[in-house]
């Protein structure tokens, strides 16, 4: 069992935060005030090839695995860009996960590389306004036509909508009440974002401004056949295979941010002299950042322990969720901590914690909330009854 970073894996570390350092933490403060996208950092990731980290080679990736995505996007988030850095580019790492897995190699070669590429942007839109975290239940209907699918319906919390051109889409083709298994008769599928036959409207949140969220209002779509991802019915089969990558992604970025938030912290205690003394000699202060420290290490082996298990083609779907749900967990209080450590100042934006804070809730919710965790790791693990 070695648990340390190949030098492979410590130089994609170093790599990423060498660039992220153009980006400090001013230029993120700056973003979330002005809740512009970061449109110049998404064109430096994409440039430098790092959006198609785990993409196959062939369709212009670098073929490497979920390990090596969360080492990146765990810096990037480590960078004090937090989830508004990690959400602008880590969509077509897990999204595009399906396509690669289950396109043709026609849909591979069209739909892939000019989203690595940083051309098309694109949002995954999966939850809906009515329908919560019972995933099966969507109602967005895609209706087969001659050639294709008409689809409407609504969705919620679709980030990046403002400014994609592409969406990843899960709509329903089997009506609920005519399938076998309520997995079955949802589709999934990579088109475009039509803006004459979607209404994208701006959800106002508590942070991450600079990359948006949104509802969709979708009316009359037309979808061509080609867009459609594996075979029609089998989309919720098929985007399975894109979240645990995400799960473990978030994971990472999460800790990133706790990293992040424990620098920060460490370095003020160190600097802030009151009682004439640093702040930083009081146990006080010393051991909830101690404790902060093992906590996210700790929920960082988990994640790693998850990405190394997909990155093998083993089940990961138990320390994926048990990965974000630690990172989150504990990067959360990480960020609480860090603001406390920083007294009044702490609540000062150009102090950057507060807006850490702020966004650490995002992977504490999404993908999937700490209940839905806890439920199916007490189903899965412990043999308890399914409670939900
Ligand atoms: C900033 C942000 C960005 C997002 N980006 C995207 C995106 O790009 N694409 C996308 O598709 N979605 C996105 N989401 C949606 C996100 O994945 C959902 O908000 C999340 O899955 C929770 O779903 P919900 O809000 O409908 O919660 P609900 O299903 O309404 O649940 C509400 C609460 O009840 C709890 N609950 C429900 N049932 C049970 C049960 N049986 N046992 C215990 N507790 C239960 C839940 O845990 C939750 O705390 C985003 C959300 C946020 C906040």
């Amino acid at each position: 069992m070695d648990l340390s970073l190949t030098s492979d894996q410590q130089n994609i570390r170093e790599a990423i935060l060498k660039l992220c350092s153009r980006f400090p933490d001013e230029y993120w403060l700056e973003r979330d005030r002005d809740g512009v996208f970061p449109l110049e950092f998404h064109k430096m990731m994409a440039e430098a090839g790092w959006l198609g980290i785990a993409m196959p080679e062939d369709v212009g990736g670098s073929g490497l695995g979920i390990t090596e995505a969360a080492i990146m996007m765990q810096a990037v988030a480590e960078s004090g860009g937090c989830m508004t850095a990690a959400s602008s580019i880590h969509g077509p790492i897990f999204s595009m996960q399906p396509v690669a897995l289950f396109g043709t190699e026609a849909q591979k070669q069209r739909m892939i590389p000019p989203v690595l590429r940083g051309e098309d942007r694109i949002c995954f839109a999966v939850t809906e306004p009515n329908v919560g975290l019972e995933t099966t239940k969507l109602k967005t209907r895609a209706e087969r036509r001659d050639g294709g699918y008409l689809v409407n319906g609504e969705k919620i919390w679709i980030s990046v909508a403002q400014v994609a051109n592409k969406m990843m889409l899960l709509a329903r083709t089997t009506p609920l009440d005519e399938v076998k298994r309520k997995t079955d008769g949802l589709s999934l599928f990579f088109t475009d974002l039509d803006r004459s036959r979607i209404e994208v409207r701006l959800i106002h949140k508590m942070g991450r401004h600079a990359v948006d969220s949104n509802m969709l209002f979708i009316s009359d779509l037309w979808i061509p056949e080609e867009d459609r991802i594996g075979a029609e019915g089998d989309g919720f089969k098929i985007i399975l295979h894109g979240l645990n990558p995400e799960r473990i992604l978030l994971g990472a970025e999460a800790i990133g941010i706790g990293r992040v938030a424990i620098q920060r912290a460490a370095r003020y205690a160190q600097e802030r002299i009151v009682f004439d003394r640093p702040i930083g000699m009081n146990q006080g202060i010393q051991h909830p950042l101690a404790k902060c420290w093992a906590q996210v290490e700790a929920a960082n082996l988990m994640v790693m322990k998850a990405a190394t298990l997909f990155d093998k083609g083993l089940d990961c779907g138990v320390e994926a969720n048990a990965g974000k749900y630690l990172a989150a967990e504990s990067g959360f209080e990480a960020c609480h901590t860090a603001m406390l450590t920083l007294g009044g100042m702490g609540y000062a934006q150009e102090y950057h914690v507060e807006r850490y804070l702020r966004e650490i809730l995002i992977p504490r919710t999404a993908p999937v909330s700490p209940h839905m965790i806890l439920n199916f790791l007490a189903e899965k693990v412990l043999g308890l009854p399914k409670s939900y």
